[in-house]
């Protein structure tokens, strides 16, 4: 029987995930009944946006990564969604994180996951942030930069490196992260020759091909050039590398399976020679995008002949953001179900904050809606509350959580 616990702030329920069981909640029907059904028996009436986090989903996912990537172990990128019940659920199953603030990283040590499990994959950290990673024994870190170089001697010399490369060109990928982090083909031996005269470590080496991968292929391009890398340190006589972190850009379904089979050919053609190099990546959205069902409720309405207007409670600046910072062209869909013969209107949908930026989507079709009435909105896990703000007073992280699972 599928059940809901409305998650507290803050609150870390790893339990949750022993009482997980496979089947549940596979259909979008069953996370509409969910929330049909969280509705009807809220008491307090609910009467705010909230998000349904399904538990179960990251079950799924977590088994096909083993199956897909069996000898990549995968370290959530936390930036993506720091739920509490997410980390806590990765966690279990045995998941490292990559963190990229003290804070993330001190979300992580409060679920009692070792500092071995946590790489701190910023290239270009603040010293205040690196010096607790030093005293929390996160060990493990990124750079691009010579000056990077110099701040981790200065403040912590125990940490090792991995040499973070620029992406592949071409990789068409929406979110395009090589045109601010990774060193170019030509940086990659002064960045080496640097940390050899710092006397720090190089353990490897890492990349992300783009957020989300537009074609898997690119896997393969990354792949070739880490191993060119790694060839590069062990020509200057540097200690052998042993770590190769592929990054993120990972999406659920068929498409991980694409990506999967380029890298397990990719690892075997480049770095099949080298079996003990280690092989890492920073999944984010591949574990949550599809877990987060997001309800808003329809605050107010205007009707201009045939167009329609509505506002809801959630929008650009709390956890729809993703339509601007993920670039997410959000489908939502009435809670209702259509009744036969019913007409759509071409709509718009305001968030409930006072900037006119705050459109969520303009001529959309959707049925006629009141106000008090229910609007859905699929794959919501991903850039979406851990990135929204305060803006006009309207706190994201008010937004209820209701974690399900089978029980
Ligand atoms: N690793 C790093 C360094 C990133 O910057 C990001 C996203 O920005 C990720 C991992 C996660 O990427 P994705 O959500 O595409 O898997």
């Amino acid at each position: 029987r599928m059940q809901t616990v409305l998650l507290a702030p803050g609150v870390k329920d790893k339990k949750l995930l022993s009482y997980t069981r496979r089947n549940a909640l596979k259909e979008k029907d069953a996370v509409t009944d969910l929330i049909r059904s969280i509705i009807a028996t809220s008491s307090p009436v609910q009467r705010t946006a909230f998000h349904v986090f399904r538990i179960d989903n990251v079950l799924e996912l977590y088994s096909a990564w083993r199956r897909g990537l069996p000898d990549v172990r995968p370290y959530y990128a936390v930036k993506c969604n720091p739920e509490p019940a997410l980390l806590g659920a990765l966690a279990e199953l045995g998941a490292g994180f990559d963190c990229a603030s003290r804070a993330e990283i001190e979300a992580v040590l409060a679920l009692g996951v070792p500092p071995s499990s946590i790489i701190y994959a910023n290239p270009c950290k603040s010293e205040p942030h690196l010096e607790y990673a030093a005293a929390a024994g996160v060990n493990l870190t990124t750079y691009d930069t010579e000056e990077e170089v110099a701040k981790v001697k200065r403040c912590h010399p125990r940490c090792e490196l991995l040499l973070r490369l620029k992406g592949p060109d071409g990789s068409e990928t929406t979110c395009d992260l090589g045109t601010k982090y990774g060193a170019r083909a030509d940086e990659v031996v002064p960045l080496l020759r640097a940390v050899q005269r710092a006397g720090v470590t190089v353990a490897g080496v890492s990349f992300h091909v783009g957020s989300p991968v537009a074609r898997v292929g690119v896997y393969r391009a990354a792949i070739e050039a880490a191993r060119a890398a790694f060839d590069e340190a062990a020509a200057l006589g540097m200690p052998p590398m042993r770590v190769l972190d592929i990054g993120g850009g990972f999406t659920a379904g068929a498409s991980f399976d694409d990506a999967a089979a380029v890298i397990n050919d990719a690892l075997a053609r480049s770095f099949g020679d080298l079996p003990c190099v280690e092989v890492i990546g920073e999944p984010g959205r591949y574990f949550c995008e599809t877990a987060f069902t997001l309800a808003a409720r329809v605050i107010g309405k205007r009707t201009r002949g045939e167009v329609r207007e509505y506002w809801i409670d959630d929008g650009l600046y709390g956890s729809l953001n993703n339509i601007l910072m993920d670039h997410k062209v959000p489908r939502p869909r009435p809670l209702a179900t259509p009744r036969p013969g019913d007409r759509t209107h071409t709509s718009t949908v305001f968030g409930p904050t006072c900037d006119s930026q705050d459109e969520v989507v303009t001529g959309y079709q959707l049925p006629e809606m009141s106000v008090g009435d229910w609007l859905v909105f699929d794959n919501m896990g991903a850039y979406s509350t851990g990135s929204g703000s305060k803006f006009n007073g309207f706190d994201t992280s008010e937004i209820k959580i209701y974690v399900a699972y089978s029980s």
